[in-house]
């Protein structure tokens, strides 16, 4: 299934649904970034998470930044969505590799956390954007995210994230995310409904490797309780906006000496975008301008 994300409602409103397949950008992401298992794990949630944060803001340029800081090996990780689709993302240390945890799985919270932070900024492109910070809940990254949109954002929620790698290869990634609004929180008897229904789901990968669509997993869960599915997909990719211009404005920060230094043995200058891993080489010949810039003063490199 192609990387997609789709949208519902149901019980008039009361409860709005968004699901996001990222299997092939977190393929992308492990590729570019030459990902372990876990670094997989942990940057593949938190760009689904960060996608379906994106996907309740409305102006189009709107993009959410998705911060982790932790005390584990990884010590942490960046993603960073728009409502339009993109999506990009980087681990701080990305060849961490830890031995499955007790359920099996990626030990995600053990590469992370446990203690840390997690910060969300919400940009809708103009004015000051909207920052939170919560702690930590286990590293986990679902967890974390599903206690800072309690907590900051006041909105009840349950948030299902998931990737799946074997051989090298993801598998299945992506989530699910299902919001009470507060027209319905009163609804005592939905609630709770919502709540075993989402408890007795399996994980999120284990749907989607079964050969679930993401309008099969909103009917499972929603079917008799006036689903809505919108009609609208959302293609969903990695994307990085750099371009070489951007990148290599950094090489004056080198300092003048490094840069006489490369020119003098004739080097070429790696210049490389940390958010997508893209390298972009600079000859001796470009070197000789940059500095001939800085040395004429055209060039600040503040
Ligand atoms: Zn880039």
């Amino acid at each position: 299934m192609t990387d997609q994300l789709i949208r519902a409602t149901a019980a008039n409103n009361g409860i709005r649904a968004v699901g996001v397949i990222t299997t092939n950008l977190t393929q992308e992401a492990r590729e570019r970034h030459n990902l372990s298992y876990v670094a997989t794990a942990a940057l593949g949630r938190s760009m689904a998470g960060s996608l379906l944060l994106a996907s309740s803001m409305k102006q189009p340029q709107a993009r959410v930044t998705l911060r982790i800081r932790g005390n584990g090996p990884m010590k942490g990780l960046y993603a960073d969505a728009g409502l339009n689709g993109t999506v990009r993302g980087y681990v701080h240390d990305p060849q961490v590799e830890l031995p499955l945890n007790l359920e099996g799985k990626l030990d995600v919270g053990g590469a992370i956390g446990p203690i840390g932070s997690l910060n969300i900024i919400r940009d809708i492109g103009y004015g000051e954007p909207h920052s939170s910070t919560t702690e930590l809940v286990s590293g986990e990254i679902g967890e974390d995210l599903t206690y800072y949109l309690a907590t900051s954002e006041q909105t009840p929620s349950a948030l299902m994230l998931g990737v799946f790698v074997e051989e090298k290869h993801v598998e299945a990634a992506g989530g699910l995310l299902i919001q009470i609004m507060p027209k319905a929180a009163t609804d005592e008897a939905l609630v709770s409904l919502l709540e075993s229904r989402i408890t007795g789901l399996q994980s999120f990968s284990s749907l989607l490797r079964s050969g679930k669509s993401l309008p099969m997993i909103f009917e499972e869960l929603l079917g008799d309780l006036g689903l809505d599915i919108f009609p609208d997909v959302l293609p969903v990719k990695f994307h990085c906006p750099c371009t070489r211009d951007r990148v290599t404005a950094a090489l004056p920060l080198l300092g003048e000496s490094d840069l006489a230094d490369m020119i003098a043995r004739e080097e070429t200058a790696e210049a490389n975008c940390h958010f997508c891993n893209e390298t972009y080489r600079v000859p001796p010949l470009e070197l000789r301008e940059i500095l001939s810039q800085m040395r004429s003063g055209e060039m600040d490199p503040d």
